[in-house]
């Protein structure tokens, strides 16, 4: 299977999916893995399967860049808990994962790497910021990539490129070893082919830990093995704020309600929610996340790891040029974004009030949850924008893109996005998305097989 994947890894150099390929290392775990095969040793639960890993996820003695310059020659020292898990239970890794600086943005062209490309039209974008992580699935060069979501950057990548993208609940798997974008809404995801990979791999990372104590120590049950069940519930529920949303490209809309229409004749339940706070989404989670990575980011002053300027004779000089030379555009604008908003005289307008605003979103959010199974819209607006169009353009059109991926994150709730719906003009995939209650990531994977199984049927 490395070998497999080696080959086609470098015949898709072009989609610049991978930043480094960890070639004789896996090589040579997959040899000894295949001796202890042959020596009759137990097979474990990720015995074997081939992982990529995005570039804001630790792992020792390996580099970690975050696609910024900011980390350029920088090697970690430990593993995340997450990945650790994995590797215990048998897992190879083949690389590391472009994605976009800081894992800021919804194209991966933030990239100190450049671009990654969709697999499916070179002219498009792979998604953000896991595109590196959503690209390498798609295009076949591992099993399953790990990627992080701390807004939709697990979900937009995987619409946009035709895969299965899972965020679980805000404290379900450690964050320790996961370079921090804004805290409190930052979750490790997987990016894979369906359903079970996804399963597998997510029950692994989950559980307790105890370098993070924001790691739930709810149970975690086997739900690998319970997919076919249908235990998962029958109560849909849509918010038509939503699908009347402008951005959204009509037919995905029309497929969207023939999808229900469909559901509905097989039993489902299906309700139409109010959720009036939809338009402050976009903006509650843009003022909440430059907050956050403002304080986050202060560590990188150029002097205890990662760049360090050469110009600066003063202290204040080294931090200056550090972070101005080491920075990208976009990650700069996050912190200018998050410093004015925490600044006396603006804090309550802006921070507090988006922490009120938040509170809100996440009750009105959970309040659905429990009164229906399942919240279903589409993952993005519409299909992969045209590399270089959207950035260049206008960050703010950028940041509305994520009108439907914000809110799992906002209110810390499981969401899952399958491949359901396409753009008619170019054919190219848009995902559906499942939000459920938290701690449910069971029924809701169920939920997602059974949907991927009937479009499969149809
Ligand atoms: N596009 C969003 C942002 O730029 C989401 C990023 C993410 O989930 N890491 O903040």
């Amino acid at each position: 299977m490395v070998q497999h994947f080696l080959q086609r890894i470098e015949k898709n150099k072009d989609l610049n999916a991978f930043v480094e390929v960890f070639a004789n290392e896996a090589l040579a775990k997959a040899q000894k893995i295949d001796a202890e095969i042959d020596a009759g040793m137990p097979l474990q639960a990720l015995t074997g399967m081939v992982l990529g890993i995005k570039d804001v996820i630790a792992y020792q003695q390996h580099r970690l860049g975050a696609a910024s310059k900011m980390l350029e020659n920088f090697t970690s020292l430990y593993t995340a808990t997450a990945l650790q898990r994995l590797l215990d239970a048998g897992a190879i890794v083949i690389g590391r994962l472009n994605c976009d600086e800081f894992a800021m943005g919804s194209t991966n062209e933030h990239s100190v790497y450049g671009a990654v490309k969709n697999a499916l039209d070179n002219t498009k974008v792979a998604g953000g910021s896991s595109g590196g992580s959503a690209v390498a699935v798609q295009a076949n060069l591992c099993h399953v990539a790990l990627g992080s979501d701390t807004g939709g950057s697990v979900r937009q990548p995987a619409s946009f490129c035709g895969i299965v993208g899972c965020k679980p609940t805000y404290g379900r798997i450690s964050r320790h070893g996961l370079v921090a974008y804004a805290s409190s809404f930052d979750q490790i995801g997987t990016l894979s082919h369906n359903i079970r990979d996804a399963a597998v791999v997510l029950e692994t990372m989950m559980g307790s830990d105890d370098f993070d104590a924001t790691a739930s120590s709810q149970e975690v049950s086997n739900f690998s093995t319970k997919l076919p069940q249908q235990n998962s519930g029958k109560r849909l529920a849509y918010c038509p704020q939503m699908l009347e949303n402008k951005g959204l490209n009509k037919n995905i809309r029309q497929q969207f309600y023939t999808l229900l229409d469909t559901l509905e004749k097989q039993g489902f339940a299906i309700k139409k929610v109010n959720f009036p706070e939809f338009d402050y989404l976009v903006p509650t989670y843009y003022v909440l996340t430059a907050a956050e990575a403002s304080s986050n980011l202060g560590r990188y002053t150029g002097l205890l790891y990662g760049y360090r300027s050469k110009n600066g004779d003063t202290l204040d000089e080294i931090y200056r040029n550090s972070r101005s030379e080491g920075f990208g555009k976009e990650v700069k604008r996050r912190i200018l974004l998050g410093t004015f908003v925490l600044s006396a005289g603006y804090y309550d307008a802006y921070f507090n009030k988006a922490q009120q605003i938040r509170q809100r979103i996440a009750q009105r959010t959970q309040e659905i949850l429990s009164e229906n199974d399942f919240l279903l819209m589409p993952t993005t607006p519409d299909a992969a924008f045209n590399l270089g169009e959207l950035p260049s353009q206008s960050p703010v059109e950028m940041y509305l893109a994520d009108i439907f991926t914000v809110q799992a994150n906002l209110a810390g709730v499981p969401a899952i996005s399958i491949p359901a719906f396409h753009n008619e003009e170019n054919k190219l995939p848009v995902g559906l998305q499942v939000l459920s209650e938290p701690f449910s990531e069971e029924k809701l994977l169920q939920f997602g097989h059974f949907l991927m199984e009937e479009s499969r049927r149809v």
